[in-house]
């Protein structure tokens, strides 16, 4: 799973000094890595029976559809505030300086549908616990957490103990 890092770009001072990003569109544009990559969490999580893939806003965007295809279950996506139609439900999560929110439509997901939470990459793991709160507040259960990167120095998988969380390559 490593050889996914050759298609991953890592961008120094992105978008701020000190911050080294991990760009997942050099994965996306190469044939073999992009089927390499849904492949791989198909195998990881072959075992789980998925009712709805949720995708955070924006790059879960760009594997969530995917993985449902693959799980033969439903997608939603989760979006920052004011961007949903209907009813929504919210959840603000702490950021560095100040807050942020995340919104999902209430009837997105039902009540004991299990769900698979997928991201580009994991860093402190703020947005991803949101992310499930949302999911439970509508009655349905997080099955497992995806993530393309994990960057293992922000401990994100210690704001996700007790869940199942999956990740393809780690820095
Ligand atoms: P966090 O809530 O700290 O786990 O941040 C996760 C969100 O921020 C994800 O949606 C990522 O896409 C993005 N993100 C955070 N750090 C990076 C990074 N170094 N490179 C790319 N994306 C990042």
């Amino acid at each position: 799973m490593e050889d996914l890092k050759r298609y991953i770009r890592e961008v120094p001072d992105y978008p701020k000094p000190g911050i080294n990003f991990y760009d997942i569109t050099t994965l996306l544009k190469e044939p073999q890595g992009l089927r390499a990559t849904v492949d791989s969490f198909g195998r990881l999580l072959r075992d789980r029976v998925i009712d709805k893939v949720v995708g955070i806003e924006s790059r879960g965007f760009l594997f969530g559809p995917q993985l449902a295809y693959q799980f033969s279950a439903g997608f939603v996506p989760v979006r920052k505030p004011g961007k949903l139609p209907a009813e929504t439900v919210s959840q603000s999560y702490q950021l560095e300086y100040g807050t942020d929110e995340l919104e999902m439509h209430r009837d997105a997901v039902s009540v004991g549908e299990r769900v698979l939470i997928v991201d580009d990459v994991i860093a402190t793991g703020g947005t991803a616990a949101a992310t499930a709160k949302l999911v439970e507040s509508c009655g349905a259960e997080v099955a497992a957490f995806g993530f393309v990167v994990e960057l293992t120095f922000l401990d994100g998988r210690g704001k996700l103990s007790g869940y199942d969380v999956e990740t393809l390559v780690r820095y």
